[in-house]
């Protein structure tokens, strides 16, 4: 049934890679391991999940969307992709993605643009962009994505459907390919909250590989509910950031709906009051100053001699080592990846650093401590997921002069600032604009509060 969509849907580019045989073989393996045994089955068993280009499965292609990972072929499974196949799920394929997860509209793939199945005319959203779209028009059940400063709920919002970000090092990231490895987070999209809780509770915990990962115990996240107000439990505190309601670079549709959430919880009986946030102007600042400089560091291993594409010397040229790396990686790098290499690397250079990188990780630091501040009198943050609903291909991507490159960093406004502080996050449908494209709403929580943050979404869906 998957496999049919995919095929009927092919024209959305959300899988740079099906794989259609192993599914059905693992399928198959499956219904006679349940008809063995119908007790001992995984908690997953037969879901059909797809894995943005990013995460590593043996065996399997891994591009992150680049061409200078053409032909490579992963040597392990990451840790929470062998944590869902122990569970009896099924991986159909490989999903499309902007190259190296950079991006808000997965229009930077080797692969080509993915589109909004709401309308193929428009962006999905990125990074996780094929991922997204893939719940969204029935491909698999559910996706697994990575998101470092929205790539998961911003796509999850564009599309219609429930995006997670867990809490900084709640999942492993081991097999993950890294762009900000502080920001850096695996996260689930599904259909609704209980698909990314079932999700989340299987590939959540420790893991030997990953030193930044939590040994917290892992909760039942599928079972979280909180105490209605009916049966006695307390009124749950929401603070709204203002400029979700009020700023005029939130579309109207947006503001509109995101002041029906809030009408909604306060006729529930809930606190529900503004904030604001002092420092939100410099949360992109610091975000792609200390993005870039990360991703400078960790894409310096694609040099054309460990993995992927090796630039050709021109024949009868001189080989030349550095002049080799150069060229592998000018042919093998986008002009996005690029832009965030020169910009980091020049963020990380001698003179600059303390004025940058330094400033950046103090910003960092206080928006911290401002958010947890909020924290201290509210149990979730809500916001937009994104200041507008999804934009047309090419609106904001075609580098001219009309064309200003900030206008699609905006898109993560909302999303950044959970990966900044690494609190945790979730986008769930808030329903559709006036061009009936969907709309999404976040809510945040602190560390580690993933159940009550589920219990939430699932309260709002
Ligand atoms: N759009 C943001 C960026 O380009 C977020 C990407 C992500 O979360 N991977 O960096």
């Amino acid at each position: 049934d998957y496999l049919t969509r995919i095929a009927e849907n092919a024209h959305l580019n959300a899988f740079t890679e099906v794989y259609a045989d192993e599914a059905r073989q693992r399928a198959d393996e499956l219904d006679g391991r349940r008809a063995e045994n119908p007790v001992r089955i995984g908690r997953l068993h037969g879901m059909v999940i797809g894995l943005k280009d990013v995460l590593s499965h043996a065996g399997h292609g891994l591009q992150a969307g680049s061409h200078i990972l053409s032909g490579f072929t992963a040597q392990f499974t990451a840790t929470a992709v062998e944590r869902l196949l122990a569970e009896d799920a099924i991986i159909i394929g490989r999903q499309n993605c902007d190259e190296f997860a950079m991006g808000s509209s997965n229009e930077s793939s080797a692969f080509g643009v993915v589109r909004n199945a709401a309308d193929p005319e428009r962006v999905p959203g990125g990074s996780s962009g094929g991922s997204a779209v893939a719940v969204q028009a029935g491909l698999c059940l559910a996706s697994i994505g990575s998101d470092t400063g929205g790539s998961v709920r911003q796509p999850a919002a564009f599309c219609g459907v429930v995006g997670l970000k867990p809490t900084y090092g709640r999942i492993s990231r081991w097999g993950l390919v890294a762009y900000a490895s502080s920001f850096d987070c695996i996260g689930p999209i599904a259909n609704t909250p209980a698909d990314v809780a079932l999700l989340l509770e299987v590939m959540a915990g420790a893991d030997e590989f990953d030193s930044t990962v939590s040994t917290r115990p892992v909760a039942a996240y599928s079972q979280a509910t909180l105490p209605s107000l009916a049966s006695g439990g307390r009124p749950v505190r929401v603070a709204y950031l203002i400029d979700g309601v009020e700023s005029e670079g939130v579309s109207p549709d947006i503001r509109r709906a995101t002041q029906g959430a809030i009408d909604r919880l306060l006729a529930a009986g809930h606190v529900v009051e503004p904030v604001s946030l002092s420092l939100l102007k410099y949360l992109l600042p610091t975000y792609y100053i200390l993005t870039t400089a990360e991703a400078s560091s960790n894409l310096s291993r694609f040099d054309g001699v460990r993995y992927g594409h090796r630039a050709q010397p021109a024949s009868g040229a001189q080989t030349d080592l550095v002049e080799m790396y150069k060229q592998s990686r000018t042919e093998g790098f986008g002009p996005e990846v690029r832009k965030r290499i020169l910009l980091g690397t020049f963020a990380l250079s001698a003179s600059y650093y303390d004025a940058y990188y330094t400033k950046a990780q103090q910003v960092r630091r206080l928006v911290r401590d401002e958010t947890e501040r909020v924290f201290a009198n509210y149990d979730f943050l809500l916001t937009p997921t994104t200041p507008g609903s999804a934009f047309r291909l090419g609106e904001k991507s075609d580098h001219t002069a009309e064309t200003d490159p900030l206008q699609m960093y905006l898109a993560d406004i909302f999303t950044v600032q959970a990966n900044v502080t690494g609190y945790p996050a979730i986008s769930i449908p808030n329903g559709t604009d006036s061009n009936g494209l969907p709309i999404g709403i976040q809510l945040m929580a602190p560390p580690f509060a993933e159940e009550s943050l589920i219990a939430m979404a699932e309260r709002m869906f």
